[in-house]
């Protein structure tokens, strides 16, 4: 398991200030102005589909609709698709669905935000590896690891084609920071005995098999980031390990990992009517997305 980094967040360059303030207006036009988006919020989860590919298109990039059936409703997850010189793909992405009852500005406006910037980041990129940015549907309870999950749909669709996916990043719950005493919390053993105690750093977590996946994107993150960072490979059975869309990746057999803030161990609008868009830390969430954006630069030379 990599160590702990300790370096100082500094302040914002032009660019990262850019950067924030595309990722706040992608919070509030989906946890904002779209709101609570499920299956009992339907026609909302559909406008949260459409701005997704709204914003991929804007960005110049091609979309596809990966659609699946649910009690006479159809449900999409939406993909951009940068080609590469050669075929092995990179893939980031996070679900846009939000629970029952909450707007989901932390759970998972931030991780589609990052999606979408980073997607239009790399838009005119021209990569060796494929690169692949998708917002998943109904993560949230009750289709959470289960064969309804949209990642689930779509890592069986990948493995039926013969996608080669090297490297899938989840991006869940990325928003939320403090420097506070005892800001972060565990409820049972587990990833307390790797993380510390104040909620100051952005997470890493994979299961054993994605450990040297792990590893290289904590390496380089670091290399670049203004942000602390933790990072920890443990069995997918440890209360958090596999809670979001790396899950269904690993049930497929490809190496992901999950970005996180650790959500319910760390903020407290977790799954509540008061996860909005004025709880998060737009300056630190910020230096985690370009913080990967120089990761996937970085994954893509290797
Ligand atoms: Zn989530």
């Amino acid at each position: 398991m990599p160590g702990r980094n300790v370096s100082k967040a500094g302040p914002l360059s032009p660019d990262e200030i850019a950067l924030r303030e595309e990722l706040r207006a992608n919070v509030q036009k989906l946890a904002g102005e779209i709101g609570e988006r499920n299956m009992w919020h339907y026609t909302k989860l559909n406008a949260a589909a459409d701005f997704i590919e709204h914003s991929f298109s804007q960005a110049g990039l091609r979309t596809r609709r990966d659609s699946y059936e649910m009690g006479g409703q159809t449900c999409y997850n939406i993909e951009a698709e940068i080609p590469g010189a050669h075929p092995e793909i990179i893939l980031v992405g996070g679900h846009y669905d939000s629970v029952f009852g909450s707007p989901g500005a932390n759970d998972n406006g931030t991780g589609v935000a990052a999606t979408l910037a980073l997607a239009r980041q790399f838009a005119s990129a021209k990569p060796k590896h494929t690169l692949r940015f998708v917002a998943f549907v109904n993560e949230e309870p009750p289709y959470f690891l289960s064969g309804e999950m949209g990642s689930l749909v779509y890592a069986r669709r990948c493995r039926e084609r013969g996608d080669k996916i090297s490297a899938m990043i989840s991006l869940e719950t990325i928003g939320y920071f403090s420097d506070a005493p005892h800001s972060q919390t565990y409820p049972s053993p587990g990833l307390g005995m790797f993380y510390p105690k104040t909620g100051n750093f952005i997470g890493f977590v994979s299961n054993v098999h994605s450990r040297a996946l792990l590893r290289r994107v904590i390496t380089l993150f670091r290399k670049h980031a203004k942000i602390p960072s933790e990072g920890a490979s443990l069995p997918s059975f440890i209360p958090g390990v596999s809670w979001s869309d790396q899950w269904s990746f690993w049930q497929q057999g490809y190496r992901a990992i999950m970005v996180t803030d650790t959500a319910p161990f760390r903020y407290p609008y977790y799954h509540s009517s008061s996860d909005t868009p004025d709880k998060l830390d737009y300056d630190r969430f910020t230096l985690v997305v370009s913080g990967m954006e120089k990761v996937i630069e970085d994954l893509d030379r290797l």
